[in-house]
């Protein structure tokens, strides 16, 4: 048996790999604390649960789910979007519910992508951007995020023969890993930038809810032009704690859901109506958890960010994400610092050169530890970083 070169070709996907070495490390017997994966370790908030419960046994929802999910969702979706973005959206034609959005940030370059062609990757950045791409036949053009940018891509530094051949061009904020926020202003200039050069602008806003010290992350699709031109990736993962339940959605350019929906109807068959209809009680109940949560990410940051001070590592506190974005002490990479941390402290951060070149010299710590475990960790870092 022989495998394809394409998958030959496929780095394995880092957090499987983080994962692989915190089960080693544990099953040595060490007392490993992992700061290594982006998942919230605070529960679904009981509502929402009890709206999938009551889904669930209405047999209704038991048969095939709608390919473009069900009108209940797309409108309290379009609802969602007016209320917190003053944006409208039309349900039937700006949004398509997804099975997660890294089912259908994977896939946006099968339907954008043209073998040979390029899309346009921020680096460092959430790796499936780059997998989706190269899986498509595609070429990646990486963007560098650098901290005297304060990790902000500089769009006018990509060369012209690159623009010419490139069809998206991604973005990602509040950003993983760095961290980095931007103001409306940013997504004014990056709408402008993929009119002039007929891109598609692709948003990850997975962290879009999750921001501190009175910061409100903007849309891309509140600018003015994005409805022709962008698309945006919104998750109920990380706002919600609802990584296990895979729903999200992309909301935008009628043009490139129209794309996105005909490339989905022949891949998968929708999502479980229960989770659907769960999601609408996320998006439509109390939202005081989400509240809670996020002061518990506060929290966490401050004190970690206070732990990692006390030994030399000067990070500002981020504005929005789930992450530090750390650079490693003198003498060290992003590799060895991580397997160091492991080693000594068992302590597991995700290196930064997994989410691309410009990752290097960086590690990244998640915030989705218990309060506990990180004060335990932050303990562990002074007794081995001093
Ligand atoms: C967690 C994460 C995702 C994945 O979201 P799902 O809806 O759970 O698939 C996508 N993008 C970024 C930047 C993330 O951090």
């Amino acid at each position: 048996m022989r495998t394809a070169a394409r998958i030959d070709r496929l780095p394995p996907y880092l957090f499987a790999e983080i994962d692989r070495k915190v089960a080693e490390a544990r099953g040595r017997g060490a007392d490993i604390i992992s700061f290594g994966v982006g998942d919230p370790d605070l529960p679904t908030p009981d509502h929402v649960v009890e709206a999938l419960r009551e889904a669930a046994l209405d047999p209704a929802t038991h048969r095939y789910p709608s390919y473009v999910g069900m009108p209940e969702l797309r409108s309290a979706i379009a609802s969602f979007y007016e209320r917190r973005f003053k944006v409208s959206l039309d349900p039937d034609n700006a949004i398509q519910p997804l099975v997660g959005i890294k089912e259908g940030i994977f896939h946006l370059p099968v339907a954008f992508v043209d073998q040979g062609q390029v899309a346009l990757i921020p680096d460092p950045a959430y790796p499936v951007y780059e997998t989706g791409t190269l899986l498509a036949g595609g070429v990646p053009h990486l963007v560098p995020l650098r901290e005297e940018n304060d990790f902000l891509p500089d769009l006018g530094s990509i060369p012209k023969d690159v623009l010419e051949r490139a069809s998206v061009l991604w973005l990602n904020f509040p950003g993983n890993p760095s961290a980095a926020t931007v103001e409306r202003v940013f997504f004014e200039d990056a709408v402008e930038f993929c009119m002039r050069h007929d891109l598609l602008l692709a948003h990850d806003a997975a962290y879009a809810e999750i921001t501190y010290d009175g910061y409100v992350a903007p849309s891309v699709l509140e600018v003015e032009g994005a409805e022709e031109c962008a698309v945006e990736f919104y998750s109920l993962s990380k706002t919600y704690n609802m990584t296990g339940w895979r729903i999200g959605w992309v909301a935008g350019a009628p043009v490139a859901i129209e794309a996105i929906k005909r490339l989905k109807t022949n891949i998968d068959s929708g999502i479980f109506d229960a989770v659907q209809r769960a999601a609408i009680a996320a998006l439509e109940g109390p939202q005081d958890q989400l509240r809670d949560t996020v002061e518990r990410y506060r929290a966490r940051r401050d004190l970690l960010c206070e732990g990692l001070a006390s030994m030399g590592i000067e990070v500002s506190p981020p504005r929005g994400s789930i992450y530090l974005w750390v650079p490693v002490p003198e003498g060290h990479t992003s590799e060895s610092f991580a397997t160091f941390l492991l080693e000594e402290a068992a302590i597991v951060v995700a290196p930064g050169n997994g989410y691309g070149p410009s990752g290097e010299g960086f590690v990244r710590f998640s915030l989705t530890v218990s309060d506990e475990r990180l004060a335990e960790g932050v303990e562990r870092l002074r007794r081995v970083v001093a």
